[in-house]
């Protein structure tokens, strides 16, 4: 089965906003995808249905074969360990090493320290940080701050990982950087859903391309599809 399926789902925020209508689409294992559109398109209010921060009104959201409109209580955070996150603004704790930063998600969950650094190590290399561990966040370049973000979301292996206009504080060099670095990861078999208003740098990502326009899906456009530019 799809990792991710929305079915039909309809999202109105109290007080009237309809922030999604009748979306659906389905994420296969390892695919990696963007979903962009207009400030309040919708982008985020996708995302928060995913970790479960919002609920949808009507319609399925599914992952794997878990109906998360069933998942209440405690089976929340337990979703969650399933789904990495990346915010914008990177959330790390700035009293914290990188290392320690990005080990806070194996420690959460009750891991030794010992074993979540072998775990840590071999992540913070591939994300080019391998020298930075000991740093303190604040020391850090703002690339290489996202970069940490990206480590601790991916450090407990997700099914899934969703990011939420991560490249949106850089400069363009640097926003591709990043963008290229969530398209590497997929090969690790993660599947990676990043949310970006920046249409120009999405497409220039070669990849599956959902496009909402006041929350409805516009258009889901495949890499083959995206027009030379
Ligand atoms: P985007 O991420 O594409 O900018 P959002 O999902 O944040 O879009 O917003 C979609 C729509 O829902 C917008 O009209 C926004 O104002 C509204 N919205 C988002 N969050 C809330 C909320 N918590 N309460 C009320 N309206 C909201
Ligand atoms: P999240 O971490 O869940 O993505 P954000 O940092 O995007 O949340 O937003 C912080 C809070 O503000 C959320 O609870 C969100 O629902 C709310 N919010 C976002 N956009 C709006 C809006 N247009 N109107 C009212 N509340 C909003």
């Amino acid at each position: 089965p799809p990792v991710l399926r929305f079915d039909n789902v309809c999202k109105q925020y109290p007080g009237g906003h309809v922030a999604l209508q009748d979306v659906s689409f389905s994420v296969d294992a390892g695919e990696m995808l963007f979903v962009t559109g207009h400030s309040g398109a919708g982008k985020s209010t996708l995302l928060r249905l995913i970790h479960l921060s919002e609920r949808p009104n009507r319609g399925a959201v599914l992952f794997g074969e878990r109906n998360l409109l069933k998942v209440r209580g405690s089976r929340v955070a337990m979703h969650r360990r399933e789904v990495g996150v990346v915010y914008q603004d990177h959330r790390l704790l700035a009293d914290r090493s990188v290392h320690d930063n990005v080990a806070l998600p194996l420690v959460l969950r009750g891991m030794r320290r010992g074993e979540a650094g072998r775990r840590v190590r071999p992540v913070l290399e591939r994300l080019g940080l391998g020298a930075r561990g000991n740093a303190l966040p604040g020391a850090l370049s703002a690339g290489e701050q996202q970069r940490v973000g990206i480590a601790r979301a991916v450090v407990a292996e997700p099914r899934l990982l969703v990011a939420d206009e991560p490249t949106g504080n850089l400069d363009p060099t640097l926003a591709a950087e990043i963008m290229a670095l969530f398209a590497s990861l997929p090969e690790q078999g993660t599947s990676v859903l990043v949310a970006s208003h920046d249409l120009g740098l999405v497409k220039r990502m070669r990849k599956r391309v959902l496009v909402l326009d006041h929350g409805q899906l516009a258009d889901d456009i495949a890499p083959e599809d995206l027009a030379d530019e």
